[in-house]
């Protein structure tokens, strides 16, 4: 029977949740409100009914009312999202993962933790600081762990260890009809079987909604912090692809432009030259450190750089991240009124370049301020419009101009921040007809009822 067949009963759905968890379970308006949009430009639309399950089994079940009842479920972590992909599209079931938030394991000896999807990882990094070990990945905010792996986060630690996809070893994922699916397993790799982990991540909760992940940890390091200014952007971006060519062993590298730097000079505590400018961050010992700095410097000085300045005595080197962490937001606030789009591509590092300056000429005829940044050690750039509501449609151009831009080159239409609302339309065009087809048809076959998070990542039939 198919969803066409039998309407969805939202009534007789909230019905049922409110008699089975009377506690956990809302559809007061100030939650649904909370609930309807996330950190994106993407208009919200609120759910029916809001529910915060505390363990796999009641996700199943709340996943099998709504099937009974073919009403949507759109799972919700810290709606961080930045593509529209936790909004309730269509109504139905928010299903809030906040009290999933139990770190069930800590195993130092094979460096792995087991934790609930609604962990944050800030919350994660305080809990394993005893143990020596953390988990790296770090989109700017403080997202849920399962909410990370749905949309296949990075950062800016991605350099060193890696994204999502590398750091999920297995899963918890309770699947459309209800039932619950393990996938992964404790060993480091693992080659028995098809992928399922890696199907699940990044799917954005279309395929499944994830409960509990198995993750990798990693030695904290000893890390120091370094910047360097360039006299153009282009020096900046070959300096890091000279760099990743050389294949020496960073911790992370960050590009700001200028006018961000700017905006650093005037809200920040830190003082740097108005120039195009790098972050770095050197994992290693004091020696090693030295001596990949030394080389670093050579491709610094042959790009345009100005040399490495490192923090003066008593300057945390943490100064530098929380700088990065903040700027955006210190952007907005000088102007007024204003919202950020920041715009997600990733290029071919040979490419990288010539696609930020185009982009960076592209944007400066529209004079609408924005800011490219980016963890561009992988292709990934952002460029960040802070624009007034009458300048949306224009940046909705520009931020179009920039995905097919960035597919021209060979690169993708997301390289962290995921498909959700803002980027299906780009599916066809990145994949090609056959793929989408196939991911449509994992889709049928995974979700026959199309209840999970509708509207999301595939493209609408119309485009195919
Ligand atoms: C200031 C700022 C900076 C950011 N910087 C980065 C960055 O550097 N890199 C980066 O990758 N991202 C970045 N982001 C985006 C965002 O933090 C990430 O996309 C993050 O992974 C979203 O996690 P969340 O818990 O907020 O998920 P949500 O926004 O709540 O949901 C995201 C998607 O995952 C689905 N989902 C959530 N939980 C589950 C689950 N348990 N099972 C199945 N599906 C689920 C939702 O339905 C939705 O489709 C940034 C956001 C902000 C606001």
């Amino acid at each position: 029977m198919t969803r066409r067949e039998t309407p969805p009963d939202i009534g007789a759905a909230i019905a049922a949740l409110e008699a089975r968890y009377p506690a956990s379970v809302t559809t007061g308006k100030s939650a649904r409100r909370l609930h309807a949009s996330d950190e994106s430009h993407h208009e919200g639309h609120e759910p029916d009914i809001v529910v915060h399950p505390r363990t796999t089994e009641e996700v199943a079940d709340i996943v099998r009312i709504a099937a009974r009842n073919r009403v949507p479920i759109t799972p919700f972590g810290a709606g961080s999202g930045l593509e529209g992909g936790a909004i309730p599209q269509f109504g139905g079931i928010s299903l809030d993962t906040s009290e999933l938030s139990e770190i069930f394991e800590v195993r130092a000896d094979d460096m792995i933790a087991r934790v609930g999807a609604g962990v944050r990882r800030l919350d994660l990094n305080r809990a394993l600081r005893d143990t020596g070990l953390f988990f790296p990945v770090d989109p700017g905010a403080n997202a849920t762990i399962g909410g990370m792996a749905s949309t296949g986060a990075s950062g800016t630690n991605a350099l060193r260890y890696g994204v999502m996809r590398e750091n999920v070893l297995g899963l918890t994922v309770v699947t459309a009809d209800g039932n619950i699916v393990k996938t992964g397993s404790l060993a480091r790799k693992s080659s028995s079987g098809y992928d399922l982990t890696r199907l699940f991540v990044g799917s954005e909760g279309t395929l499944g909604i994830i409960t509990d992940v198995t993750l990798r940890l990693h030695p904290i390091p000893d890390a120091v912090s370094a910047h360097a200014g360039f006299e153009t952007l282009a020096g900046a971006v070959n300096a890091v692809t000279d760099i990743k060519r050389a294949g020496l062993a960073i911790g992370r590298v960050e590009l700001l432009d200028a006018s961000l730097v700017e905006v650093i000079n005037r809200r920040g505590a830190m003082r740097l030259a108005p120039l195009p400018t790098l972050f770095f961050e050197f994992h290693a010992s004091p020696s090693e450190i030295a001596s990949v700095s030394g080389t670093v410097s050579e491709i610094i000085t042959e790009n345009g750089g100005g040399g490495l300045q490192w923090p003066r005595p008593g300057e945390q080197t943490t100064a530098l991240w929380e700088t990065r962490r903040d700027c955006l937001s210190w952007a907005k606030a000088e102007r007024p009124g204003s919202q950020s789009w920041p715009s997600d591509v990733c290029v071919p590092i040979s490419r990288l370049a010539e696609v930020i300056l185009a982009t960076r000429e592209d944007v400066a005829r529209s004079q609408i301020p924005a800011h490219i940044v980016g963890h561009v050690d992988d292709g990934n750039f952002h460029c960040v419009f802070i624009h007034l509501p009458e300048e949306e449609h224009a940046v909705a151009e520009l931020a179009d101009r920039i995905v097919t831009r960035a597919l021209e080159a060979g690169g993708t239409a997301s390289g962290e921040h995921g498909v959700g609302l803002g980027k299906r339309k780009f599916q066809l065009a990145e994949h090609g007809a056959a793929a989408v087809a196939l991911m449509r048809s994992l889709k049928q076959t995974l979700d026959p009822l199309g209840i999970l998070n509708p509207g999301k990542v595939l493209p609408d039939l119309s485009h195919t």
